[in-house]
């Protein structure tokens, strides 16, 4: 059987208890022996861009996820030129990883409504797993909405690739707002990720 890999991409900006908690749920329900996790590079073209630098961004990865032996963290997206698509990520990987593993690409609910827009969406979808993981504060997956973007049969795995993880509301746009603000964020953040912001003064008015 081929082995499993789990693929979580995101700005991690920072990493959160809601990334942890879904990706280990996502382990145990795919049956995963190894996922890797994998921040986004800053784009020119995008209008969200990261507020933590990259250094800090893999150091807080490389924190929340220390003790996990299962967790990996790649900088394959922070190493590639513009423009950076998953598509590009997932050829790069077939490369190192060979042909047999079957990736599995983690999403939150929130992403969903964009997917067909994502480049070259079909073959993405033919050559990985796309999963879609509930996220707390959002709606359930409505995949009936994606009929007239994508075709019935890559809606229809779509579907049967959904994760039933549990319900987490927390994001980092307002882990950074309470920073900023000065507010308690320990109840969202791995202890050691919280202790690396403060020591670094990140997400805090510059003066
Ligand atoms: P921001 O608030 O800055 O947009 P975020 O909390 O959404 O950040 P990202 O790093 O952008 O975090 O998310 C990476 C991936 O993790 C996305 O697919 C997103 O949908 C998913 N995700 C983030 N938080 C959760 C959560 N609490 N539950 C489920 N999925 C989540």
């Amino acid at each position: 059987m081929n082995e499993k890999i789990i693929l979580f991409g995101g700005t991690f900006d920072p990493i959160h208890k809601g990334h942890i908690e879904v990706a280990q749920s996502a382990l145990e329900k795919i049956g995963a022996g190894k996922i890797i996790l994998i921040p986004a590079r800053r784009s020119p073209h995008k209008n969200k861009q990261p507020v933590a630098a990259d250094i800090d961004r893999i150091a807080m990865l490389q924190l929340a996820v220390n003790s996990n032996k299962a967790f990996q963290i790649s900088n394959i997206e922070l190493n590639r030129a513009e423009p950076s698509y998953t598509i590009d990520t997932i050829h790069q990987l077939r490369e190192k990883f060979g042909d047999d593993c079957d990736f599995y690409w983690l999403i939150g609910a929130d992403m969903l409504k964009d997917l067909p827009l994502w480049h070259k969406i079909n073959d993405l979808l033919d050559e990985c797993n796309i999963c879609v993981m509930n996220r707390g504060g959002y709606e359930k997956p409505d995949f009936n909405s994606l009929r007239r973007k994508l075709s019935p049969e890559k809606t229809e795995k779509l579907r049967q690739n959904m994760i039933e993880t549990p319900l987490i509301e927390i994001n980092s746009t307002e882990i950074r707002q309470r920073l900023f603000n000065e507010q308690d964020v320990s109840q969202f953040l791995h202890p050691d990720v919280l202790d690396y912001i403060k020591r670094r003064k990140l997400y805090i008015a510059k003066d």
